[in-house]
């Protein structure tokens, strides 16, 4: 006789907390009342909403993931994803926003800081005091961000940073910006390092705002380095893909979406399709590699 088949859900199947229940509750109503009136505003002038981040701040969305310690608001990433899908629901861009913020610049210093650096960094992010970007791309390197050619020297306890940074969330209004490039050439996609670069540092310039086509107040820019001075903040590209883009992915993936998902189950199977994908890319930058 056939052994009995177990009738096991293939789909997330769960009840959202309370907790969550009340952030994505304070989400909705702030996306109501702060952003929903002047959304087409800050589309048409394309103009970086400063006050109402500001505003994302103080409720600790911008540093939604953080522990308290570093300023942040210590939720757990249901939560978070929350958030972004109700921001999003009313404005992508406001979405996008606090998921490049928080998951790509923040997260990275989180991750990968040493101590000094996430007391140094972090608490300005986690409040919105500045705001963070994170640099991978250059004009001629996307999906293949192996290929870049932006180069960090060692110079003393310092490095050299040279290279163009292209289509970089937060690349005009970004005070602190997680930019990587390659530091040991001979190691090819495994030289690249992460550096962290207060954006007043001398040589460091915003190249060109981009004119898009939607998330339009959300800054994009492109950037560049020309001998500017800068700290490392971690040596090495693969364990950054492994810890951050799933996170990252499952945020700008909601935010892009434009909250369409209606409840917290659907935000898991998006989320699981973005890590499949950014697992995806992982064995490629690692076959490449061998
Ligand atoms: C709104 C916005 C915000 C962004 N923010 C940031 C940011 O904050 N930081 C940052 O570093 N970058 C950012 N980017 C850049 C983004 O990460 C790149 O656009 C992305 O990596 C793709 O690179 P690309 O545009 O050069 O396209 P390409 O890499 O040239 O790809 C073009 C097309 O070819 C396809 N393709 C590429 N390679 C292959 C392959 N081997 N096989 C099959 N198909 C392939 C791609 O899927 C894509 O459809 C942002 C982009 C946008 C639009």
């Amino acid at each position: 006789m056939a052994a009995e088949q177990p009738t096991e859900q293939l789909t997330p199947d769960f009840e959202p907390t309370d907790s969550m229940r009340m952030v994505q509750e304070t989400a909705r109503n702030f996306a109501e009342k702060e952003i929903r009136p002047t959304v087409m505003k800050f589309d048409e002038s394309m103009e970086f909403p400063r006050e109402i981040v500001n505003k994302l701040g103080a409720l600790g969305f911008m540093g939604a993931i953080f522990p308290e310690e570093y300023g942040g608001a210590g939720l757990g990433y249901l939560e978070y994803v929350g958030i972004i899908e109700e921001i999003s629901r009313v404005d992508p861009s406001v979405g996008l926003t606090i998921a490049a913020h928080n998951s790509l610049c923040s997260n990275h210093i989180f991750t990968f800081g040493n101590e000094s650096q996430k007391r140094k960094y972090l608490p300005d992010l986690t409040t919105a005091r500045k705001i963070g970007a994170w640099a991978l791309t250059e004009p001629s390197s996307g999906s293949d961000a192996g290929g870049m050619l932006t180069t960090a020297v060692k110079d003393g306890n310092s490095y050299i940073l040279n290279g163009s940074k292209n289509f970089i969330t937060h690349g005009s209004v970004g005070k602190t910006t997680v930019v990587m490039a390659v530091s040991k050439k001979e190691l090819g996609k495994k030289g690249i390092s992460a550096f962290i670069v207060e954006n007043d540092t001398p040589g460091f310039t915003v190249v060109k705002k981009e004119n898009k086509l939607g998330v339009r107040c959300c800054d994009t820019a492109a950037i560049a380095a020309g001998a500017a001075m800068v700290p490392l903040l971690f040596g090495g590209f693969l364990p950054v893909l492994v810890e951050l883009w799933p996170t990252t992915m499952s945020s700008v993936a909601m935010a892009m979406a434009g909250g369409e998902a209606p409840h917290l189950p659907t935000i898991l199977s998006w989320a699981v399709v973005v890590i499949g994908l950014g697992v995806a890319g992982l064995a490629i930058f690692q076959r490449e590699d061998m």
